[in-house]
């Protein structure tokens, strides 16, 4: 029997399972199939305080995990789980084929990029499509080549001005005439020689799927509705992101995006369920308010297991 189990190693999750482990509570952490979190596909975060310089996302992860480690948190790397039943104590947890049960639980298991919804965007990913410029900006096949960028925030001013370095252009595609991104990273992003905006324009599909290779899209103005043709090699959608919340779907309150409704602090709609960063914070969905909240996880669940034992 455990007393805490955390789902997801972002910020979030790790911070919990830091506090948590320092707490005594030897807490067994899950990472999914994305250990780390999504912070470990940026390149330099440079707003997580305490490091004028930046840090990389991946060895900021790194650190807090060896972090966790030092104070007795149990991290097993890779494993999915499958299914939880919350609807009895301990909490069930099937995990690769294991039962875990729990008495607390932290869900921390972020968001994942927002798809498009195109199925071309579906049959070209990986052979030119792609949600992640840090990660798959440096191929040759996107090496001094036009490419697209989609969205208008700070992921994609960010993602825009990095493939600069190996695109011959950069073309950044937004629904709208404003960029929602922050000041100085919309600026960066649109003072850049290389960068042109295409404003009130959606991709309304990407070619070629027949040549099994991203050769160009069509975009659409959403005022006008004419559409045109644009070559290009590579298309990097950063157009938001989607909480990673459906195996809880029915159990725990949501709001209609699927985000998980956190009460008094981190409580969820089950006591000894407790919940921090991306899969439930809409609005902020920072890497230092997801730790924040994942601290007052750890402190919750802590106090709840005190409540249990008295
Ligand atoms: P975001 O702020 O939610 O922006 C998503 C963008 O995609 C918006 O411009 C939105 O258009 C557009 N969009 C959404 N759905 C679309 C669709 N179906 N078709 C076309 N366009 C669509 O997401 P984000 O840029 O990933 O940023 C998320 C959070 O992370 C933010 O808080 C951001 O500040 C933070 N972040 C920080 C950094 C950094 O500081 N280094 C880097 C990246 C992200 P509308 O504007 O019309 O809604």
């Amino acid at each position: 029997m455990e007393k805490v189990v955390i789902i997801g190693t972002g910020c979030a999750g790790l911070t919990a399972a830091i506090y948590t482990a320092r707490s005594n509570l030897s807490p067994l952490v899950l990472t999914g199939t994305m250990p780390g979190g999504l912070l470990t596909t940026t390149s330099i975060v440079e707003n997580f305080p305490g490091f004028p310089e930046g840090v990389d996302g991946y060895e900021l992860m790194l650190r807090m995990q060896q972090q966790a480690e030092k104070f007795g948190a149990r991290i097993k790397v890779l494993q999915t789980v499958e299914s939880v039943d919350l609807s009895q104590r301990p909490f069930k947890i099937m995990v690769d084929g294991e039962l875990v049960e729990t008495q607390t639980l932290i869900i921390a298991t972020g968001a994942g990029h927002r798809h498009i919804g195109l199925k071309s965007e579906h049959l070209l990913e990986k052979k030119g499509v792609t949600y992640c410029a840090t990660c798959d900006g440096a191929w040759p096949m996107f090496r001094n080549q036009p490419l697209v960028v989609v969205g208008g925030g700070d992921s994609a001013c960010e993602e825009a001005t990095y493939l600069t370095r190996f695109a011959s252009e950069v073309y950044l595609v937004h629904r709208r005439d404003t960029l929602r991104a922050s000041k100085i990273m919309a600026a960066r992003a649109l003072t850049h020689p290389k960068i042109k905006p295409i404003w009130n324009s959606v991709v309304a599909d990407i070619h070629d799927v027949q040549k099994d290779k991203v050769t160009g899209v069509t975009l659409r103005d959403v005022n006008t509705g004419v559409e045109t043709l644009l070559p290009c090699a590579g298309v990097f959608v950063a157009i938001g992101h989607v909480p990673n919340t459906h195996i809880f779907k029915g159990m725990l309150a949501m709001n209609g995006d699927g985000y998980i409704l956190p009460q008094n602090g981190t409580e969820t709609s089950i006591p000894g369920v407790f919940v921090a960063g991306d899969c439930s914070d809409h609005v902020y969905r920072q890497a230092i308010t997801a730790a924040g909240m994942g601290c007052s996880a750890a402190i919750d669940a802590d106090r709840y297991l005190a409540g249990l034992n008295q």
